[in-house]
């Protein structure tokens, strides 16, 4: 077995420096290009990132780390995990990525803590587990074509089968991957990345004897690659000793997030991930080189924490960014450079790659507590609610929406034209006056009680603060896959967070200068800001939200200091940070909490505030929901509706779970929503119910949005007739 190559990155983004991946896939899925054009596009993308980590250097690299969608769903493939009712579609693959006119697609869920989506597998008795290694093989015998030797990078069997939910079918799983190893050694492959991410966050003990099992067995074939397995997003606690007890020859271990291991890990090989894949700063390279050097293994090989997936391709496509600001920042490109260079340092002992420029002094804040523990309290929610049931006279179960309205073309176009300069700000500025009102005449003719501007404005929910808050830099190309073709541009949140000016104060009140009706101000809450953003690490995480926290409160103050009666306050994010690790749980919900309600207890009593989340499983986080201490609650729910209502039935405080599905272009129909709205009054009093869809409408057009809203509104009227 050759010893393991001195540099490496656990994964690399495929989406494309331009998102070529993107705009192949959806020419392809509109018909309007081949699948042989696809193909062609990722192959080009595969031999460019090949020659490109050679070039930079790097002497492990890694391949099977493309995907057309995503590596869960890849591997589910490679198992032959396909569920049965889409073998007979056109494009299986796609048809359980995206679904088609039959079939829903398979269900998609978030990556561990990032903002990454995939694939769930669907594992039942009826699945019969049965190897397809083309797609690994085909990438490794692609590279040797162009002259690069290749570590292909597959989902390992314990996390595969976790995300599955199916870890009793490991001995079958086993059988295919000891097949898999056995094809890529007999393919002269020499070493094999095995990625187990599940195994940084709590295992029971039979877990982690699967975990035993399965190594022991793989590690036992006779004609195998040399194997790596690769852990990423923390520590792996009790999972190190475990790994270390079988004879798998390489560990992976994130250096970032967790520590150096105490153990002694013999002669096995470790991958220490010391550039994080996590963010994108410059790695300071005397504690990477620290870190390496504490590692106590035969043989230690540079590396990133994580794959390069969660970060953008290259810093170098920023020409506008802040010279001082791009010192201290690195994307993929930058940080494999780090990675080489951290790796020539270490074996050389040479001095130590230039350090990475150090943040000017940032935080604002003279001695003692930064954060003061400011009034996180409100009046008492009887007060609260008789304050504004006067001001705001509401009918029984009112219907609102979740803020934004269908975002046309034109928008777009028209910011597009802005940011070029060839549309003047004030032209700029009345189309999305005029959008504004297109959205309150629409609500009003629909009949609709609280009504919203629309957020014509907002590029994105997180973007548009972010450009308007001092501390955040905003990328041109600083692209992140998200799921399948759909992309982010997160910011970069470098330094102390102020609010120079009120965001929005002047399209709330411009929307309800046109109405009678109560307008509902429109914010993100400072947990999603920060969830979806870069930010800076030499704060802790939670003195980071609490400063967004601060500038949120203030624009709280502005909205309601300018007549806004309602404000909402979206946390769609909330879940997501919460830890992998239950131990951590409690800390990260009681200052999340805490941020959540330092953005919103400026209001007065006669301010309804409100917030949102998108997502059904709340089981986990209700306590802290409910402790956010909003006046409404509006959550997702259409098609999970039991489950939910089951969840929020104790909740003290208005409630308005989804009843509209706004992910797919279908009108639900007025009978539909009735259903749902019954449901819902079964387990909760009616005073207490609010009537929305289950999310934003952005993505949605005005003519779907129309005839679902009208359906709503007519459902809603036939129950109210009744109470
Ligand atoms: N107010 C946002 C919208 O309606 C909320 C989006 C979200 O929850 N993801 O678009
Ligand atoms: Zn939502």
């Amino acid at each position: 077995m050759s010893p393991f190559p001195r540099s490496t990155v656990l994964g690399y983004p495929r989406i494309g420096p331009r998102r070529e991946l993107k705009r192949a896939l959806e020419s392809y899925w509109d018909g309007r290009s081949s699948r042989a054009e696809l193909d062609r596009v990722g192959a080009e993308l595969r031999a460019a990132t090949w020659d490109r980590l050679a070039g930079l250097g790097l002497e492990g690299l890694p391949s099977n780390t493309f995907s057309l969608y995503d590596h869960v769903l890849d591997t589910a493939v490679m198992l032959g995990a396909v569920p049965k009712r889409y073998r007979a579609a056109e494009d299986p693959y796609f048809a359980m990525a995206r679904g088609t006119d039959g079939l829903t697609p398979l269900r998609m869920t978030k990556w561990f803590d990032t903002n990454y989506h995939y694939i769930v597998p669907e594992i039942g008795p009826e699945t019969v587990f049965e190897l397809d290694a083309t797609k690994p093989l085909g990438e490794v015998r692609e590279a040797r074509a162009l002259g690069h030797e290749t570590r292909p990078v597959v989902v390992g069997p314990v996390t595969f089968l976790l995300l599955g939910s199916a870890l009793d079918r490991l001995e079958e799983v086993l059988g295919c991957y000891e097949e898999l190893l056995s094809a890529l050694a007999a393919e002269g492959v020499s070493w094999v990345q095995l990625d187990e991410p599940a195994l940084v966050a709590d295992r029971t003990p039979s877990e982690l004897a699967a975990v035993r099992a399965a190594y022991e067995r793989l590690g036992a074939l006779a004609e195998r690659p040399g194997l790596f397995v690769a852990s990423s997003f923390g520590d792996l606690g009790e999972s190190l000793p475990v790994l270390a007890a079988t004879p798998v020859e390489a560990i992976g271990i994130d250096l970032v997030r967790g520590g150096v291991p105490e153990i002694d890990l013999g002669d096995k090989t470790v991958v220490a991930g010391v550039v994080s894949g996590r963010d994108v700063w410059r790695t300071p390279p005397e504690r990477a080189l620290a870190a390496l050097g504490a590692v106590r293994a035969a043989r230690v090989t540079v590396s990133t924490s994580c794959s390069l997936l969660h970060v953008p391709y290259d810093l170098e496509a920023e020409p506008d960014l802040d010279a001082a600001l791009k010192e201290r920042l690195a994307f993929a490109e930058q940080k494999v450079a780090e990675v080489v260079a951290l790796s020539r340092a270490e074996r050389h002992a040479l001095p130590a790659p230039r350090p990475a420029a150090v943040p000017p002094a940032l935080t604002s804040l003279e001695g003692g507590d930064p954060y003061p523990t400011r009034a996180e309290e409100r009046g008492p929610y009887a007060v609260r609610a008789a304050a504004q049931a006067a001001r705001l006279r509401l009918p029984l179960l009112p219907i609102t929406t979740i803020g934004s309205f269908p975002q046309t073309g034109e928008l777009r176009a028209a910011r597009a034209a802005v940011a070029a300069g060839t549309l003047a700000q004030d032209e700029y500025e009345r189309r999305i006056e005029a959008e504004i009102e297109r959205a309150v005449r629409t609500q009003e003719r629909l009949g609709l009680d609280v009504l919203v501007h629309g957020e014509p404005e907002r590029n994105d929910m997180v973007q548009y603060f972010a450009e308007h808050l001092d501390g955040f830099a905003v990328t041109a190309n600083g692209w992140v896959q998200s799921y399948g073709s759909r992309c982010v541009r997160p910011p970069v949140l470098h330094g102390d967070v102020t609010r120079p000016a009120p965001m929005t104060v002047r399209w709330a009140t411009y929307a309800q200068s046109l109405t009678d009706r109560p307008v509902k101000g429109m914010l993100t809450g400072p947990v999603t800001i920060v969830a979806w953003s870069f930010v800076r690490d030499d704060l802790p995480l939670r003195d980071v939200v609490f400063q967004v926290a601060d500038a949120i409160r203030e624009e709280v103050r502005d909205l309601e200091a300018a007549g806004v009666p309602i404000v909402q306050v979206d946390e769609p994010a909330l879940r997501e940070l919460l830890p992998l690790r239950q131990a951590a749980w409690d800390d990260y919900l009681e200052w999340a909490v805490r941020a959540y309600r330092r953005a919103t207890s400026g209001a007065g009593d006669h301010t309804q505030i409100h917030t949102h989340l998108c997502y059904s499983d709340a089981g986990e986080i209700l306590a802290a929901i409910d402790a956010l201490d909003a006046d409404v609650t509006t959550i997702e729910s259409a098609r999970s509706g039991a489950r939910v209502l089951g969840a929020v039935e104790t909740f003290g405080r208005g409630l308005g779970p989804g009843v509209y599905d706004i992910h797919s272009p279908r009108v639900p129909s007025a009978a539909e929503v009735e259903d749902l709205l019954r449901r819902t009054l079964r387990a909760l009093p009616a005073e207490r119910v609010w009537v929305n869809p289950d999310c934003g409408l952005k993505t949605r057009t005005y003519e779907q949005v129309e005839a679902s809203l009208r359906h709503v509104v007519e459902a809603t009227r036939r129950l109210r007739a009744e109470l």
